[in-house]
């Protein structure tokens, strides 16, 4: 993959003005389901219809796909409105049958990209495909292990690739349903800025509430593309109800975000800036969480030291930590002075939780 350039063409070759737009509901359903959702996104930017027809779910019980039948749903959705189609594939059966059913596009889970194994037996079964192959992360958060499900499929010949960043699981309940982990996706980008980059809020999210957000921010980070799901109904929908949105919704969405083309030069300048300034929010988001967390591990020692009757201020234990953290900095090329500072300033308020938990 030293070369990336051409994974692009495929994408390239769309001639959109504005970012790829995959959508569709998470399950096919049923045939009218399908064609009627397939009929709603043709009135909008959508350019290729999503729909799971295998379903991997994480207990068992739940509606896990219509199966082979869907594809002919798809199908018959393309025959009508134009709209490419695009599923899951997570075995080599699921790939034969998706070429035989002529869907274009075939995605690759995240619980699929997890296993080097079943990556291989995908690669191997699509071997020297022209169909573009979209990658979606791997559930954990492991850069080399996305990095590594690309490489085999680019090993066996499958050069018009994409991958689709839907976030990380976490033990920790957080406001999303799979954490963002922004910082993932923008190192993915800085190593193959042509490598196509897809944003699905929808499997990050969890809820429709904060879909649109999660938009805003991937397009500022100049990704290639949206993959959203949508339902005329989705309260009722059979898998992932509470994260849908309609096409109306949707379209209102893509006439709402704001899209930056690199027209001019001078865009083209706004438009890196404005990406380095959303990488910057992003790591100075994860900074303050960061010392957030700090401070709560600070308020548990207070609460010990009290128990114990013992000093909030320990001297070695704070040199330690100085000249630890001088070393670190240095290997970041931080200056002792800058380090000097920052942590003065974090032990300090660490102090005052401290005491204020001593004192209550
Ligand atoms: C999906 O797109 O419906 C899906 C199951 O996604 P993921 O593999 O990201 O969980
Ligand atoms: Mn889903």
């Amino acid at each position: 993959m030293e070369n990336s350039k051409n994974l692009r063409t495929w994408l390239d070759a769309f001639g959109l003005q504005h970012p790829l737009v995959i959508a569709g509901p998470c399950s096919a359903e049923t045939e009218a389901q399908v064609l009627k959702i397939a009929h709603q996104l043709k009135e909008t930017d959508t350019t290729v219809l999503r729909a799971g027809i295998w379903k991997p779910r994480t207990r068992p019980g739940n509606f896990e796909g219509v199966g082979a039948l869907g594809l002919k749903w798809l199908q018959k959705a393309k025959q009508e409105t134009g709209l490419l189609t695009t599923t899951e594939v997570a075995n080599a059966h699921h790939v034969e049958l998706a070429l035989k059913h002529d869907i274009d596009i075939l995605w690759i889970g995240a619980r699929t990209t997890v296993s080097p194994f079943i990556v291989q037996e995908l690669a191997d079964a699509l071997q020297g495909t022209d169909k573009p192959v979209l990658i979606k992360n791997p559930v954990n958060p492991d850069l080399p292990l996305w990095l590594g499900a690309v490489e085999r499929f680019y090993e066996a010949n499958v050069k018009n690739l994409g991958v689709i960043h839907r976030g990380f699981s976490t033990y920790e309940k957080t406001r999303y349903r799979n954490n963002p982990e922004w910082q993932i996706p923008i190192d993915l980008q800085n190593r193959f800025p042509d490598l196509p980059l897809i944003l699905d809020p929808s499997h990050i999210a969890g809820r429709r509430d904060i879909i649109f957000d999660l938009c805003q921010t991937a397009l500022d980070l100049n990704y290639d593309g949206l993959m959203i799901e949508t339902h005329y109904d989705p309260d009722n929908a059979w898998s992932d109800a509470k994260q849908q949105i309609t096409p109306a919704t949707l379209d209102q969405m893509t006439v709402d975000l704001r899209i930056r083309k690199t027209e001019s030069e001078e865009v083209a300048f706004k438009n890196q800036l404005n990406t380095f300034r959303t990488q910057i929010d992003v790591i100075d988001h994860k900074i303050v969480e960061m010392l957030g967390k700090r401070m709560q591990i600070a308020d548990k020692i207070g609460g010990i030291k009290k128990q114990n009757n013992v000093a909030i201020l320990q001297n070695k234990r704070w040199n330690e930590i100085l000249g630890k953290m001088i070393l670190d900095g240095e290997e970041q090329n931080l200056s002792e002075e800058f380090i000097l500072r920052i942590y003065k300033a974090i032990h300090q308020e660490s102090i005052n939780h401290q005491k204020k938990i001593v004192n209550s």
